[in-house]
This record gives structure tokens, sequence and C-alpha cells, in this order.
């Protein structure tokens, strides 16, 4: 019985204000029923006004969180979240080649509502060529969809060439939010299957301000239930309805962008 019970892995950067980054995604995947495993690869200084600092951490401690892990646990799925630098994403890389957490998902966080960059732009074509390759599942926000498949988006046309764009460089699944379209009343995503079917998820806009973690907590949602082993499209649909409810049911801490309430 020993490892049977689900686990899955964050590799992350720790928010210390506990709505977003590592700490979202640990309080989405223990509400998801899932043991949730972290491997730390920066810290920020950050609370619901914005961050005020970050730092990587250096690549032998990330090296050496991974190597504990695959020593002891049997990870069932993992996903990836703020990555710093091009070092960062090369040792993560490097650490995924070699080990078998279960599918991935990468959630590719490159700045935060309050404009702060999570990801040195150098570091996004690392993750276009090396990390896209081997996720299972890529979770772009509209910038980060636009960043990594070069182009612009304007319309659900545009979010769809791109989903088109982000598999063929090597993602097999896609899932492009389509929430920054701040004039719609409607949030509507694009999901395009490794098998190359393709649906849309539609939901009304709320009007909220608590929205610090909603990147962090739908894919770490995603990353949970693959760990119980549901189908992706599953995954995916269960990941939407999850964030929504806990957007819709904000809590107020702070004094800028709220969190998101895990026990909606
Ligand atoms: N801080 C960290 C460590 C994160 O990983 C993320 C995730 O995207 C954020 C902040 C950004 O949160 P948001 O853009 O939702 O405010």
């Amino acid at each position: 019985m020993i490892n049977e019970f689900p686990q899955a892995l964050s590799i992350a950067g720790s928010d210390s204000g506990g709505g977003a980054g590592m700490q979202a995604d640990l309080k989405t995947m223990q509400m998801r029923h899932v043991f949730a495993t972290t491997v730390l690869v920066a810290i920020t200084a950050q609370n619901t006004l914005g961050v005020q600092d970050a730092m990587p951490l250096p690549k032998k401690i990330i090296d050496e969180q991974f190597s504990s892990l695959s020593a002891d646990l049997k990870i069932r799925a993992c996903k990836t979240g703020m990555l710093a630098d091009t070092e960062t994403v090369e040792t993560v890389v490097a650490n995924l080649r070699q080990s078998d957490f279960g599918p991935l998902v990468v959630d590719p966080v490159m700045i935060a509502k309050g404009g702060a960059h999570l990801l040195t732009d150098e570091a996004i074509s690392t993750v276009r060529t090396k990390l896209l390759p081997l996720a299972d599942l890529v979770t772009p926000n509209l910038p980060e969809a636009e960043a990594l498949a070069e182009m612009t988006i304007k319309n659900n046309a545009d979010m769809k060439k791109a989903g088109q764009r982000l598999q063929a460089l090597g993602a097999k699944n896609v899932l492009v939010k389509g929430g920054h379209f701040n004039d719609q009343k409607q949030a509507s995503d694009f999901v395009l299957l490794a098998d190359g079917s393709s649906f849309w998820m539609i939901s009304p806009r709320i009007d909220t301000k608590r929205t610090h973690g909603t990147g962090d907590t739908i894919s770490a949602c995603i990353t949970a239930e693959l760990a119980k082993g549901v189908s992706m499209e599953n995954a995916i649909r269960i990941g939407k309805a999850y964030v929504e409810a806990t957007i819709r049911d904000g809590i107020q801490v702070g004094h800028g962008h709220g969190p998101l309430n895990h026990w909606a």
C-alpha cells in the first residue's frame, strides 16, 4: 500500500502573501484530496498590493529537492509555476527529463497582476523551446500565449490560432485562458486536445478584484485531478469549475487584490 495515495508535485515560487504561487498550489491540491509535494525554485516578498522583491534559489538546492522526491515518493502528476530565469528553467527541464513525475502541466507564469516580472524576458524562449515540448498541458493567459506563440491576440480566432501554434511547439494539450479580454461580458477559454479536437469553456465574467492566484489555482486543480487518474478533458473542466467557484466567493484579506476562497 506504500505510495498508493495520489501524490502531485508543484515546482514553483513562494508567495509570502499566501494567495498565489506555491501557496495557492498547496491549498488547491489539499482541497482536491491529493497529497502535495513541492520543489521551491524562487521566493517572493509579496502581499495583496504587489511583489516587493524576488530571489531565485540556487541550482544545487533545486536539484536536491528533485532528488529527494524521486528517491521516495510516487508522484503521479506535476506542474510548473513561476520559474524566474533561464538557469532555473534549464534546471527544471533537466530534472523533468531525468525522472517520471507523471503528466506535466506548464503554467507559463510571466507577469503578476501588479506588473512584477516573474520570468525574465530572456527565459521566455527557453520555456518555448525546452519546456513546452515536455508539457502534457500548457495553460497560458492571453499575454503569455502572445509571448509564447509570438503573435497578437485580438479575438477568439486569434486564441485558436495561438493554441495551434503552442501545440506545434510541442505542448500536447493547450488551454488558452481568455479572462484578460476585459471588455467582454463572458470569460471564454479555448481548449485544444492532443487528438486535435477542441472546445470552448464559457462562463459569465465575475466583477471582482479578488483574482490573485487564479492561474496557479486552475493549473494546480488540473494537476491534482490528473494525479487521481482523471482524463485530461475532465481535469480541465473540473479546473475551470473550481477556479470559478473560488473567484465567485472570494475572501478579503489585505488591501489589494485579494486571494481566492478555496473553501467555496
Ligand atoms: N507570485 C507567484 C510566486 C506566482 O507564481 C504567481 C502566479 O502566477 C503570481 C505571484 C501572480 O499572481 P497574480 O498574477 O494572480 O496576481
